[in-house]
């Protein structure tokens, strides 16, 4: 949070003991290394709630919430961190730290450091246009960026010698390091930057604070950052920020995506409000800088496990923030593409079909619940309820959080209503998912082609249904009657990996990772699925 000094929350964790302040509200009781108590972010009778006083945090095995002092004040309280800390700092004795005006020498040193990466940005500028820069120049062009744009994004070249450390001999070697430019090796400086398409971070007055490389050899990690420095905190910074400000006002709202490359794009290409977070995760402080600006967020994530994954945290972080006047939606980009992708093979309109299509906070939530967890049954549906009321109890304005309850509530009446009905309707006979007709072509095709159902004796006995007895007779010649029997397998099979696909997706809720494994089946269902669509086109 801006403007708070590290040390002072260092000083907080030092000072307080994680389980006097957790005991004030859950009672703990010591058992081994650990105190455990009932979750209070979770409803249970048998405590899965662990404190560890020495490294400072506590963790919940049941519904995966985890953090030290001051997240559990703020989420215990509904606190947003500042009124956590006046707290904490109250109970330690302490007394909160003004906001105190950067002092004379602080001043400078920043100063500096702002000079030197306006001058090496100059520098990188004029290299991408130079022979050395040839291929990095190249590659941006590929990428869709025309001059106008590399001027405008101050995009440039690092040269793959040691090319500040030598040329700016006259900078301090301590303030040269303390840009995030330069290192110092075994054998002197060297440049932190090197053979890069260089991307500076710009602050929200436009002074350039850092850098993003680009690899153009193929190598991993496709981008660097220039690390933390006094000038730069990645968590507190977004790209793309200075270009979208005035925009975001205009248009009454941002757009978050989750690249740069696309954050530029999106702005070049008629959603100047758009901004991305610098190849970490979202965080607290992104979000507040953006809800100062405009409380109306669209998240816009691609469409894979990864994203769903993504989208899911940045609910979390956004629910503190939510006000009534608050409008976060949330997009996703399918069929493996990303934005600058949708922009350059649908333009404009294909991403503002898939903007304006954006999903509410309400209807996200609502199906992030129905994914992880089958709201048909009564044991669903508890989970599923229980799963929201953890969500939205982290939403601080409490009458909006009254209104999510009250929506809720009224979904989940409804499934329940649905259910009693299909309840009510239900045949005696218990044939899980097979229904008569199918049952009854199964019969004709044992009776008329036993070679067939031979070959597929062992699906068939997987049913779990009888094949006695005489069906009416049908029209179904040979090959008909076969690729009955491998359709209904494929979608039998299909069947099991939307099962595990929910399951998974329901661990992931909880914080495992299975983003692999839901890859892995999402590409099997995708393989099933254009097998069915061959076989019924055949
Ligand atoms: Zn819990």
């Amino acid at each position: 949070m801006a403007g708070f000094d590290r040390n002072f929350t260092d000083e907080l964790r030092a000072r307080l003991s994680i389980v006097d302040v957790v005991s004030r509200r859950v009672p703990l009781v010591k058992k081994g290394q650990n105190y455990w108590g009932c979750c209070p972010f979770h409803n249970e009778k048998t405590p899965s709630f662990s404190v560890n006083e020495d490294k400072g945090f506590y963790h919940c095995f049941g519904c995966g919430e985890h953090g030290d002092i001051i997240s559990f004040v703020m989420k215990s309280q509904n606190l947003d961190f500042r009124a956590a800390i006046t707290e904490l700092a109250a109970a330690a004795g302490l007394k909160m730290p003004d906001y105190k005006p950067k002092s004379p020498d602080q001043v400078a040193r920043e100063e500096s450091y702002v000079q030197i990466m306006e001058s090496a940005a100059q520098i990188y500028q004029k290299k991408l246009y130079e022979p050395d820069g040839a291929n990095a120049l190249e590659y941006v062009h590929r990428r869709g960026f025309n001059d106008d744009m590399i001027k405008k994004y101050r995009i440039g070249y690092a040269p793959k010698n040691n090319f500040i450390a030598n040329k700016f001999v006259n900078v301090k070697q301590d303030n040269l390091m303390a840009t995030g430019l330069c290192r110092r090796g075994e054998y002197g400086m060297y440049d932190f930057f090197r053979d890069k398409l260089m991307f500076p971070i710009f602050n929200a007055h436009g002074q350039i604070i850092a850098f993003s490389g680009r690899s153009l050899d193929g190598s991993e990690p496709k981008y660097i950052n220039t690390t933390d420095t006094e000038l730069f905190h990645k968590r507190r910074t977004i790209f793309g920020f200075n270009f979208a400000r005035d925009a975001i006002h205009r248009a009454n709202r941002s757009i978050v995506v989750e690249g740069q490359i696309d954050a530029i794009q999106m702005q070049c290409n008629g959603f100047p409000e758009t901004v991305a977070p610098l190849g970490t995760a979202l965080t607290e402080d992104h979000i507040s800088i953006l809800c100062k600006a405009n409380r109306n967020i669209v998240f816009c994530f691609d469409g894979d496990a990864a994203g769903q994954k993504a989208a899911a945290r940045a609910c979390d972080i956004v629910m503190p923030f939510l006000r009534d006047a608050s409008d976060v939606r949330f997009a996703f980009v399918t069929g493996g593409k990303d934005p600058d992708e949708v922009l350059k093979t649908s333009g404009a309109d294909g991403m503002r079909k898939i903007i304006d299509g954006a999903a509410s906070l309400v209807d996200f939530l609502w199906n992030l619940a129905n994914a992880g967890f089958t709201v048909s049954t009564p044991n669903g549906r508890t989970q599923a309820e229980k799963f929201l009321k953890q969500k939205i109890g982290k939403i601080s304005d409490v009458t909006l959080r009254g209104e999510y309850e009250h929506e809720y509530d009224s979904r989940m009446f409804n499934e329940w209503h649905k259910w009693r009905k299909s309840k009510n309707n239900a045949p005696k006979i218990d044939l899980p998912q097979i229904d008569s007709i199918t049952q009854n072509t199964l019969i004709f095709i044992t009776n008329k082609y036993p070679d067939i159902a031979e070959q597929y004796a062992e699906f068939l006995a997987s049913l779990n249904i009888s094949l006695d007895g005489d069906a009416p007779d049908m029209n179904l010649d040979r090959p008909a009657a076969e690729k009955y029997l491998v359709s209904l397998k494929l979608q039998k099979y299909l069947e099991k990996l939307y099962i595990q696909r929910k399951e998974l997706a329901g661990q992931m809720l909880t914080g495992a990772d299975v983003a692999g494994k839901i890859a892995e089946i999402d590409e099997n269902i995708r393989d099933a699925n254009s097998r069915l669509e061959k076989l019924i086109s055949m």
